[in-house]
């Protein structure tokens, strides 16, 4: 006779995961489905391991969660940065999709080839270290 489909779809099989809030559109989702963002001097960046120290803000990879957090503070805010963040580099990696697909830590990390990036950006490679 006819078998029931084991439709999983009923079954919540995400007990166990953790679970984030995104601070773009304020929906929780489970934490690999969402992108870790943490504040490294003053400069919002994507933490594709989800390893970096310190706190960290969480989104939907869609730019129109990064939007809607940017618009309301709301990085500065889960990041307890006072003062400004520089999220042009976080905008930067939604909008080239580097931050879709990033469920698998595996393999990550190496260098991505920035194409076409018109480095505006105020790098000050500051390394002064006053020696007597
Ligand atoms: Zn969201």
């Amino acid at each position: 006779m006819a078998q029931h489909q084991l439709t999983t779809s009923s079954h919540g099989a995400s007990g166990h995961q953790p679970v984030r809030t995104c601070v773009g559109c304020r929906k929780r989702g489970l934490r690999s489905e969402l992108v870790r963002v943490v504040a490294l001097r003053g400069r919002a960046v994507v933490d594709h391991r989800r390893r970096l120290p310190g706190r960290g803000a969480w989104l939907h990879p869609d730019q129109r969660c990064l939007t809607q957090a940017i618009r309301r503070k709301a990085l500065p805010r889960a990041l307890r940065v006072s003062g400004q963040l520089d999220t042009g580099e976080l905008e930067d990696s939604f909008a080239s999709g580097l931050v879709s697909g990033t469920q698998d830590e595996e393999g990550y990390g190496r260098p991505v080839p920035r194409r076409g990036n018109e480095s505006r950006s105020t790098r000050h490679e500051s390394a002064v270290k006053l020696k007597p």
